[in-house]
């Protein structure tokens, strides 16, 4: 009956996309990559305009107008934009991030260059990255899984969160009679070393299963009551063994979670933004760069799932473009911009080489739906440097000075090394992440700003190449 249902969700897209143009948007990333700031900013951009010289449609002013309408589906929470504005507008504080799938529909009105007005129905759906990277778990198997992610667990990188886990993966053989209390607490170690992973100091990214991070309304239900242990040799297990119990779950967790996700959310994009905090991995160190390619691997292959598995010929993707976007531009000097789109562009390359096609084209941007700082040039010693103009959030603390939300501050973001390769030296030895502060400075790179003053209704919001990003997801569709 769910399948029916969903099939008839699919179908009556389609033969309303044949009477109203429509295009659905998936905004994407993983948790804090800035998936609730794009879509807030993306949707004020339609409705209230802004400096988008690479915005063809807009900037030629063919848009006349984008009003809110009800969205298509009935059981989808709808993305909170007029909160997600006021917080931003009366608070000048950043509001809650995305932790489910929410979505909003946009009627966007503008003119064809030959003056022909139309309308073009813009559904956006704003879900957890973590989910994404589930979909690849559709074709494994539970040894596979459990394989691959005790290996991740026992890498250098991650060892030093993942004791206690591993201490009671060691003790407690898949062999051994199936417990409740055992599954429980094997659950409970593996979701705190994954969230351990996601801390700034490691910023992992590669952490699937997705909901144990991102339960959305299934916390604490028992599809998440499993983990995974070393797997005895095929074929081996008992019915009644934990291992036995292990891989019933995972199946469960695939079954109830992941592919529900993909008929009702996935397969129905036609777009797919995914927004990646690239600067937090690069703060971080080698292992977390390492681990966001692994990620982003993951990303392409969730594009490929479907595209001639298990998926019938509705349920298949139909995704034909993806944009990756390097998020939080505005923490970098402008000159460092291009900088932050190659290593992202290097990194994309490296993994669709991996990844063999999926027949999408694929884009990539460094961008700043909301921008936070102002570029100045500093003078210290005679020197004159490139800084950033911000105002630290209230508590934020740099070099034992406390911010009070008020005052500004000046930043030197560091450079971005100027060709990716320095990043991507295979022994490792050539990484040199930002550069930190010139000397005698306090290292202010880890510092949130408050968002800009003056965000309301009517005014523009002040971005880096949000345009870029709204050409390439729909410029041609306004054409
Ligand atoms: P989500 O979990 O992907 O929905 O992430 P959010 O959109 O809530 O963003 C997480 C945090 O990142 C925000 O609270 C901001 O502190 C920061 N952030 C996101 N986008 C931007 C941006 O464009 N500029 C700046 N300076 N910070 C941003």
């Amino acid at each position: 009956i769910e399948d029916a249902r969903i099939a008839f969700a699919t179908l009556a897209d389609r033969v309303d996309g044949l009477a109203h143009p429509t295009l659905r948007i998936g905004v994407t990333g993983l948790s804090r990559a800035g998936k609730t700031i794009f879509t807030t900013a993306l949707v004020h951009a339609l409705m209230r305009g802004g400096r988008m010289p690479v915005f063809e449609a807009m900037q030629s002013g063919r848009i006349a107008r984008a009003v809110l309408e009800p969205q298509p589906d009935d059981a989808v929470p709808r993305f909170a934009y007029e909160a997600h504005l006021a917080t931003l507008a009366a608070d000048r504080a950043w509001p809650a991030s995305t932790t489910r799938v929410s979505e909003l529909r946009l009627a966007v009105r503008y003119a064809t260059p030959r003056g022909t007005e139309r309308t073009l129905t813009l559904d956006l759906v704003d879900y957890p990255g973590e989910w994404l990277l589930d979909l690849p778990l559709l074709d494994m198997s539970y040894a596979d899984f459990a394989r691959q992610s005790l290996a991740l667990a026992r890498a250098p990188a991650r060892a030093g969160v993942a004791g206690p886990y591993l201490a009671m993966v060691a003790a407690r053989h898949a062999d051994a009679l199936a417990d409740e209390s055992h599954a429980r607490e094997l659950a409970r170690l593996f979701t705190a070393y994954l969230a351990a992973c996601r801390t700034e100091k490691l910023a992992m990214s590669l952490l699937p299963p997705g909901r144990f991070l991102m339960p959305g309304d299934l916390e604490g239900s028992p599809a998440l009551t499993f983990a995974p242990i070393d797997p005895p040799a095929l074929g081996t297990m008992a019915a009644n063994s934990l291992g036995a119990m292990m891989e019933r779950r995972f199946e469960a967790y695939k079954n109830a979670v992941v592919r529900p996700f993909f008929r009702t959310h996935f397969a129905r994009l036609d777009r797919q933004i995914v927004l990646v905090d690239a600067l937090s991995a690069l703060n971080a160190g080698p292992a977390a760069l390492t681990d966001l390619e692994r990620a982003l691997d993951g990303i392409l292959a969730a594009f490929r799932t479907g595209r001639n598995g298990f998926a019938s010929t509705l349920f298949r993707p139909r995704i034909d473009k993806v944009l990756f976007a390097a998020t939080k531009a505005d923490h970098l000097h402008h000159s460092s911009h291009d900088r932050l789109e190659a290593i992202l562009a290097r990194l994309v390359e490296r993994a669709h080489a991996r990844a063999h096609g999926h027949g999408a084209a694929l884009d990539v941007v460094a961008l700043a739906a909301i921008r936070a700082t102002r570029e100045a040039q500093v003078r210290r010693n005679g020197e004159t440097l490139d800084a950033i103009v911000g105002t630290p959030e209230q508590g934020q603390e740099a070099g034992g000075h406390v911010f009070d939300g008020a005052e500004e501050v000046a930043v030197f973001p560091g450079d971005l090394p100027e060709t990716p390769d320095a990043l991507f030296d295979p022994s490792g030895a050539g990484f040199r992440g930002i550069a930190s502060a010139p000397a005698g400075e306090v290292d202010f790179r880890f510092l949130k700003f408050r968002p800009p003053a003056g965000i309301g209704a009517g005014a523009a919001i002040p971005h880096i190449r949000l345009d870029r990003a709204l050409e390439f997801l729909l410029g041609d569709r306004l054409a």
